[in-house]
């Protein structure tokens, strides 16, 4: 969160490999993993298989050609093959190489360390985002940011899971929801550091846009994905507007987050609320505890860290313990989330609607997002705005706050899509 405008950043373009070495900076000091050197080679195929299908539909007819320089894993003993005039050297990454229309992938720590974290799943998008990228020189597509060829590689990438999740898939069978997950959750790992203006060269998206591309190519398919151009895609990254606030990650200090973000969510809330109920808004009384949670008969949710009590007609959250966590640990934006979807609960609560089971749960993420449209459009003058990173850290909270549920019936990947909704388009996306 900051107090001032957003500032937009121009700068040259350059085309340059996938680089998400930044990741896993320190190599060599892995523990064994169990991944097996066939997993990278048989997704390969497998997006093979995806692509001889979809492509003709993108190339006025023309066939699909798979990579003519084949597949390179990689070690410290035995780098890249050189890509064209560049020099090679070990990092822990994996690349399309145009030049010589091949493949190659870090075998010693990238791919080890993502399927023991992430799991397979994660390793086949990857390597689907790579050969999106062979996918765009066959197209020839040209002339467009990083950014946005970085997000198209990401949407063919979740067109390829799409296709495995209807059952086409002969290496990725019965995706689960906790492995669907999982991916997002990769995608967080692999994001841009916040602050990175959208326009650098080597910019690949901040992860809350990452993971719009990835399930708009899960959910529509690659030829959504064909259509992205830097004119049309919502790009939500920005850079910092000083040195000061790239010290502070753009989090304002705790006891000033908890205030201001209330403080603020009663004001959206007063202006947004007539829009929904047709009456007006009454402020909502926000208990910050300490150890003991206030009394409540029937609390929504039925956590005791947070939630919205119907009966009383009241917020409650744990400001000695929860708040700070999630401040400490992903930023002041999750405590933005935390407020917001108790916020949204009340809103729910007294329009009469429901915040029960899956439908009530992505009501409740989706007007929690408007909120965040709001901090996002909102004018120059305004007592607060998002900053770089908030986005993530709310996209962040939503994985962790979706683990702490352990409702089956909704997955992160839906909540957030469902918060983005309202993000990016505001109360008409949750009516
Ligand atoms: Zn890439």
């Amino acid at each position: 969160m900051r107090a001032h405008p957003l500032v937009a950043a121009v700068l040259l373009v350059l085309l340059t490999g996938c680089d998400v070495s930044r990741v896993f900076p320190d190599p060599g000091q892995s523990p064994p993993s169990s991944v097996s050197a066939d997993l990278v080679p048989q997704a390969l195929r497998d997006v093979e298989r995806f692509w001889a299908t979809a492509f003709p539909a993108l190339s006025d007819g023309e066939r699909f050609q798979p990579v003519r320089g084949g597949y390179h894993p990689y070690t410290r003993r035995n780098p890249p093959p050189a890509c064209g005039d560049e020099p090679t050297q070990y990092q822990p990454n994996a690349f399309y190489c145009p030049a010589g229309d091949f493949i190659a992938w870090d075998a010693e720590t990238l791919i080890p360390r993502l399927h023991d974290e992430f799991g397979p799943l994660l390793v086949g998008v990857v390597m689907a985002h790579e050969y999106g990228h062979a996918v765009q020189a066959r197209l020839r597509v040209t002339g467009q940011p990083t950014v946005v060829l970085e997000q198209q590689a990401d949407c063919y990438a979740g067109a390829w899971v799409g296709d495995a999740l209807a059952g086409r898939s002969t290496a990725f069978r019965n995706i689960t929801t906790a492995q669907l997950d999982n991916t997002v959750g990769g995608l967080l790992l692999l994001r841009d550091e916040p602050g990175t203006p959208a326009l650098a060269p080597q910019a690949h998206g901040n992860a809350f846009d990452r993971i719009r591309a990835y399930q708009e190519g899960v959910e529509q398919g690659a030829d959504r994905c064909a259509t992205y151009r830097a004119g049309n895609l919502p790009v939500t990254e920005v850079p910092f507007r000083d040195e000061e606030e790239a010290a502070t990650g753009g989090n304002l200090p705790y006891p000033q987050a908890i205030n201001t973000l209330g403080e603020d969510a009663q004001a959206y809330w007063q202006r947004a609320f007539p829009q929904l109920a047709d009456r007006s808004w009454q402020p909502l009384r926000v208990v910050a505890f300490d150890a003991a949670p206030p009394d409540c008969t029937d609390p929504d949710p039925t956590t005791e860290g947070a939630f919205y009590c119907p009966a009383a007609d009241f917020a409650a959250f744990d400001a000695g313990r929860l708040a700070p966590a999630l401040y400490e640990r992903i930023g002041d934006n999750a405590v933005g989330v935390l407020i917001g979807d108790l916020f949204a609960r009340a809103v729910q609560d007294r329009r009469g609607a429901t915040t029960d089971g899956r439908a009530g749960q992505l009501a409740v993420d989706c007007l929690s997002g408007t909120w965040a449209n709001d901090l996002l459009t909102r004018g120059q003058d305004a007592p607060i705005r998002l900053s770089p990173g908030d986005l993530d850290e709310a996209v962040t909270a939503l994985v962790a706050f979706d683990r702490a549920a352990r409702d089956p019936s909704v997955s992160a990947f839906d909540r957030i899509a469902a918060y983005r909704g309202g993000v990016l388009e505001g109360l008409s996306a949750c009516t």
